[in-house]
């Protein structure tokens, strides 16, 4: 038997490479071609693209499923569903995965695979067992990591586990890239010694070993392999179709696909690609051995890279990338996928910014701590589970048991508000209720695509122009000096001193929206109480009083986007 391939380039490729943003319009026009390839699936739904698809391209993700199912006739489409998280970044209740499951289904999904960032199967179990009541095909996955606390005899005991539970097929989620040649061939033979269903190998070239460990999992016995479009392949992203689709001809593991038909398809990604290389950056696109050190997935390393741009903060790229696995052994060696990638990649970067570690918590990592995520892999760090959480203990059951049904309630609120026409509109509700309201009224518009700089033909028109700023950094002014306008030379001086903060100013400690203001005028706070909640990165961090003392000026409204340094509110000092 050949090997089979399963497409990622209309979901894991764009989303690893350039942070999610291909546009459906640049997707169907090559669908049927894509559908005449004979590829086990197509993975084009899941991840981070249902939530790109609001935030950022103003386009309706079931859309995007329903016109792709249109064009796609014969092929599996495939999504990625993050267990309970669903394609979130939390726990939902029973009845929001229910819903969400049957819609999918619903709009054209043939194939959920199926992961807990944790590898906590009780977070799996109820995703797996309604996929398989709508006769989806489930592929149940193991995410692959490296750890003191990982082994292959535990990965192997988790594959026996998923197939009992009826998964069609099981997948290592090598989401960061991380297996090597070796360690793929001992752990595909693993598994195939005790399972029977089809294995999939997902990894990512992020340090350049995919291809090889491809090759070597085949020879092990691995029966699907992930790839991507050879213009969004590489890089964070998966091994290239066309490139081991012509590496397996002619053998025992020749995948039988057409090389003529994937270089056509192949051709046309690479024009698409073109449309979106101001989004291609060294970091994603260059292999990067360090990645077996902080361990951090495709995805997550592109998201983190432009965050920290939006911060100001990039020279801090490499600081933040050592603190990940420091964070990350003190909460017991998570894999490092969505949600937990997020979890211990913006804790790493607010440990940074801060310069202190754990000053600043995001929800998410205190939420963490108490288990409302499953259960770690290993041992927390104690001291910082006291430090973040007090006296607070972690729960021990499934996390989704101690939520209540959320639907009745969001039901009512989303027709009150008027933004439910249809089934699907409800869950994206309950799926993002903070931006989805924006979405759903239409109030949301396309993030403008990124254009080339401003050529320097007009520039070398005015030549050696002096030029004088004044530029305004976080409350500094700077004279900026522009010697050449070409560039060679820029003098920056600090001109002035900050500008004066009002006594008893609260600042916003990062650029995100302000998503809830807690204290009102008059309101009696102590030193440490959460005042306001703000989203930044995708998770909530708290902005908590400095010192004690009265509200007396609020200067901030939720859904107001602010920048670090903001005057937030005035807390006046007591005495
Ligand atoms: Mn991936």
């Amino acid at each position: 038997m050949g090997i089979l391939i399963t497409d990622t380039t209309l979901r894991d490729a764009h989303q690893s490479l350039i942070a999610t943003r291909m546009r459906t319009r640049d997707m169907l026009p090559i669908a049927a071609e894509l559908d005449r390839v004979g590829f086990f699936s197509l993975e084009v739904w899941g991840g981070a693209t249902f939530d790109a698809c609001i935030r950022f391209l103003n386009e309706d993700p079931w859309e995007r499923l329903r016109s792709l199912r249109e064009k796609v006739k014969n092929t599996r489409l495939q999504m990625l569903l993050r267990g309970q998280n669903l394609v979130g970044y939390r726990h939902y209740a029973d009845d929001v995965l229910k819903e969400f499951i049957r819609l999918s289904v619903k709009n054209g999904i043939d194939v959920f695979r199926i992961f807990d960032a944790l590898n906590d199967i009780r977070n799996m179990e109820l995703a797996i067992k309604v996929a398989k009541e709508h006769r989806a095909h489930v592929q149940g996955s193991i995410c692959y990591t490296t750890s003191p606390v990982h082994t292959t005899d535990k990965f192997v005991a988790m594959a026996v586990e998923l197939e009992r539970l009826g998964c069609d097929s099981i997948c290592i989620k090598d989401m960061a890239g991380l297996i090597s040649p070796a360690a793929a061939a001992e752990l595909v033979k693993a598994i195939k010694s005790k399972v029977n269903a089809p294995l999939n190998l997902h990894s990512h070239c992020s340090c350049g070993m995919a291809p090889l460990s491809y090759y070597a999992a085949s020879l092990a016995g691995a029966d699907i392999l992930d790839t991507a479009f050879s213009a969004f392949g590489w890089g964070t992203s998966q091994p290239p179709t066309e490139s081991m689709v012509a590496a397996f001809k002619d053998t025992p593991y020749d995948t039988g696909l057409d090389l003529e038909l994937l270089y056509e398809i192949g051709e046309y990604f690479a024009a698409v690609s073109g449309k979106y290389r101001m989004l291609f950056t060294a970091e994603t696109t260059r292999p990067n051995v360090n990645v077996l050190l902080h361990q951090i997935p495709g995805g997550m390393l592109s998201n983190l890279v432009s965050q920290l741009r939006e911060q100001n903060a990039l020279d801090k790229f490499s600081q933040v990338l050592e603190e990940v696995p420091r964070v990350r052994a003190d909460l017991g060696y998570p894999p490092l996928v969505t949600p937990t990638s997020q979890v211990v990649g913006i804790q790493a970067v607010l440990n940074i910014l801060a310069g202190a570690r754990y000053k600043q918590v995001t929800q998410e990592v205190k939420n963490y701590l108490l288990g409302q995520y499953g259960r770690p892999p290993g041992e927390i760090n104690e001291e910082v589970r006291k430090q973040v959480t007090g006296e607070e203990r972690p729960i021990d059951v499934r996390p989704a048991d101690r939520i209540k049904p959320e639907l009745p309630a969001l039901r009512e609120e989303g027709h009150k508000l008027g933004i439910i026409h249809r089934d699907e509109d409800l869950v994206t509700y309950a799926l993002y209720p903070q931006v989805a309201v924006k979405f759903l009224r239409g109030e949301l518009k396309e993030e403008a695509m990124p254009s080339l700089p401003e050529t320097t033909a007009k520039s070398t028109a005015v030549p050696d122009l002096p030029l004088e700023l004044s530029v305004d950094v976080d409350g500094e002014v700077f004279n900026v000096k522009i010697a050449s306008v070409l560039g060679k030379t820029i003098e920056v001086e600090k001109a002035k001193k900050p500008k004066q903060l009002p006594p008893g100013a609260v600042t916003s400690p990062m650029q995100g929206m302000v998503l809830a203001v807690k204290v009102k005028v008059g309101d009696k706070v102590k030193a440490g109480d959460a005042l306001i909640t703000i989203e930044a990165m995708k998770m909530q961090n708290q902005v908590t009083a400095p010192h004690s003392g009265t509200v007396k000026e609020i200067l901030t409204f939720q859904g107001e986007v602010v920048n670090s340094g903001d005057v937030l509110m005035v807390v006046e000092q007591n005495g």
